[in-house]
């Protein structure tokens, strides 16, 4: 689904402050960008082309290995 991923990491950007734009409440709070929808949207492009699950750095990187 090519087109939902491309969709997806272009929803979920970041907005002047550090946050997602996606990612927030009509009160809002919003979550701290990359939040992890775009993380998990990310690491699905980077399979696409080719790599291998849980193989991709972030922030949770450290943690993984
Ligand atoms: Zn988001």
């Amino acid at each position: 689904m090519p087109d939902l991923l491309q969709r997806t990491l272009a929803q979920h950007s970041p907005d002047q402050h550090g946050y997602c734009r996606e990612c927030r409440e009509a009160s809002g709070i919003a979550a701290a960008w990359p939040c992890a929808t775009r993380e998990v949207a990310e690491e699905a492009e980077y399979i696409q082309r080719g790599g291998l699950p849980g193989t991709l750095g972030g922030r949770h990187r450290s943690s993984r290995a």
